[in-house]
């Protein structure tokens, strides 16, 4: 048993777009990155998917003198949770090291393929190995739980999405954060295994990429919506949702509106925008 002597439980989110980047004047207020929320549960660091907003984490982790390692988990491939890899400073630098995972595509691509094909010319000019920090790569099978030490528990689950995608939850001293993006939903019927995945946890972020209105359009493109958020979260009685995976058509309005419509249902959830950080 691993005594925890800090207890500190802390989220932030990097990149909350979803699909691609955007940029213009009307999409300023929630961020322009693509998804990437990091975790500090105590001294270790957890970052989940490496959209362009893990550029931005690289920046903030070459600010912090004591801390050399850090463990990413990927949810799946698509170019906006892995867009930022070949920008991520930190690989670069011979002090640190990473310990990277992958779970939807075990059996398929292995995390280290994933590297090697993101910096392949001639797409990009170095190669992965020039990366200089020491790099473990671990394909895991979706429903597996990690033990990462220091009192850190992840467990993962298998989320509907075209190629699959995998949904994280991490636990540490007494409370939880889920990562679930990219999953689609269906209308007539509550998805028992992600509501037991989600059970009690005290926050998730979650693909609010379309609304419900929008929704039947888009039913097959594996995203889900903030209403669908709000009911998970009352059937798994967590304590909050985040709204992660905006579309790029979102404009700063609209996520307006959906924030204020989120909070007044639950006052702990609502829309994340690229820098809010959490405390549990
Ligand atoms: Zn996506
Ligand atoms: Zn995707």
């Amino acid at each position: 048993m691993s005594t925890i002597t800090n207890s500190i439980f802390k989220i932030k989110f990097w990149g909350t777009r979803g699909t691609r980047q955007v940029h213009s004047l009307d999409h300023t207020k929630f961020g322009s990155n693509t998804i990437c929320v990091e975790v500090q549960c105590g001294e270790r660091v957890l970052v989940f998917d490496a959209g362009s907003g893990i550029v931005n984490f690289g920046v903030d982790f070459d600010k912090r003198p004591s801390v050399q390692n850090f463990d990413l988990f990927l949810s799946h491939a698509h170019y906006d949770h892995v867009e930022g890899i070949p920008h991520l400073s930190p690989l670069y630098q011979k002090q640190n090291s990473a310990t990277i995972w992958s779970g939807a595509l075990k059996g398929i691509v292995t995390c280290h393929e994933i590297f090697d094909f993101l910096m392949m010319q001639p797409y990009f000019p170095v190669k992965v190995e020039k990366f200089e920090a020491d790099i473990k790569y671990n394909d895991i099978a979706d429903f597996e739980s990690l033990n990462l030490g220091d009192g850190i528990r992840i467990h993962t689950t298998r989320l509907k999405h075209p190629g699959g995608a995998t949904g994280y939850r991490v636990e540490y001293a007494g409370k939880s954060f889920a990562f679930i993006t990219d999953c689609a939903h269906s209308t007539n019927a509550q998805d028992d295994q992600l509501v037991a995945f989600l059970k009690d946890v005290d926050l998730f972020a979650y693909d609010c990429s379309y609304t419900d209105e929008e929704f039947e359009k888009y039913s097959t493109y594996g995203h889900s919506t903030w209403q669908e958020a709000l009911k998970l979260r009352s059937a798994a009685n967590a304590g909050g949702v985040y709204a992660i995976h905006h579309m790029p058509f979102r404009n700063d309005d609209e996520l307006e509106r959906i924030h204020k419509d989120m909070k007044t249902e639950n006052a702990n959830s609502g829309v994340a925008y690229d820098t809010k950080t959490v405390k549990l």
